[in-house]
């Protein structure tokens, strides 16, 4: 995998429910250069998710032929369902777009080992473990069961946050929103100012 151009890859980790999702849409909407890479995964679609927007909903047969095929840049098993990135879509939109990926510290770390990419990391918390219940329990999208097993592993999440390059509390999302507007920007700038000492 390779970069043309100064395009930036922004990752954006957190236990779930705290509004990642939301704040990616916002990024792709305001920033016309942004492209979210859209995962494969083996969970099954929520009602309000749609195919090829949301994820690629595929069979655990077909994700585990794509391993298999060594087509993932990174995957993992997350709630006993697998999520993964494909290698062909990242290097398609990379040509042209900045991409944002919602992948978990597994993907991260993987994702990491590839020292050519111009990787941004940002890991996003709420204010406290409370909150992330009441935010979980508010979704309504999950079982009790499955909200029960993501409000666990925030535990296990906590452990790799010295993998980001920034930690994010986002106890109210426009404040959350500049502050990675801020870091994106930076981000850009960086990578033309390495573009441009590369071609002096
Ligand atoms: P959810 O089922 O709530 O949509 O996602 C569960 C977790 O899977 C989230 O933490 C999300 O960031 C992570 N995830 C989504 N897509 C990928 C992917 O392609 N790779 C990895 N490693 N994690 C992913």
């Amino acid at each position: 995998m390779s970069h043309d151009g100064e395009n930036i890859m922004v990752i954006l980790s957190s236990p779930s429910g705290v509004g990642k999702t939301t704040l990616t849409k916002k990024i792709q909407q305001k920033y016309q250069s942004f492209k979210i890479s859209v995962s494969h995964t083996t969970r099954p679609p929520r009602s309000n998710e749609v195919d090829g927007v949301d994820y690629h909903f595929v069979s655990k047969k077909k994700f585990e032929n794509l391993i298999f095929e060594k087509k993932f840049y990174e995957y993992a098993k997350i709630f006993e369902n697998y999520y993964g990135t494909l290698k062909e879509n990242v290097d398609n939109i990379i040509k042209k777009n900045d991409l944002i990926f919602d992948i978990d510290w597994q993907g991260t770390k993987q994702l990491s080992k590839y020292k050519n990419l111009r990787l941004t990391k940002i890991y996003l918390i709420t204010g406290s473990k409370d909150e992330l219940k009441k935010r979980l329990l508010k979704r309504n999208q999950n079982t009790t069961q499955e909200v029960k097993k993501r409000f666990e592993s925030f535990d296990e999440d906590i452990k790799h946050w010295s993998d980001y390059d920034y930690i994010l509390i986002n106890e109210n999302l426009e404040n959350c929103f500049k502050q990675i507007e801020t870091i994106i920007k930076n981000s850009k700038e960086n990578s033309q100012h390495s573009i441009s000492s590369v071609i002096r």
